[in-house]
């Protein structure tokens, strides 16, 4: 490896909003993450939403809507 351009690759503390913590190693000490795999649905088989500014409510509304107007029988 060449000398001083290779950032210090260290032990890392990843903190996820669930609250949950893993130590890994990467090139920063500290890492915050939104989601990991103790929160992310494909490992709890619960649905999480990550919500923004209800952004996810407006699509469900918003997808209801929608369903409800295909869902009409055709003539
Ligand atoms: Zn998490």
């Amino acid at each position: 490896m060449k000398k001083n351009i290779h950032p210090d690759y260290i032990g890392c503390k990843i903190t996820c909003l669930c609250g949950n913590e893993f130590e890994t190693r990467a090139t920063m000490p500290e890492i915050k993450v939104d989601i990991c795999s103790s929160c992310h649905p494909f490992f709890t088989g619960k649905q999480k939403l990550v919500d923004t500014a209800g952004r996810v409510e407006r699509f469900q509304k918003r997808y209801k809507d929608y369903r409800k107007q295909i869902d009409k029988p055709q003539e």
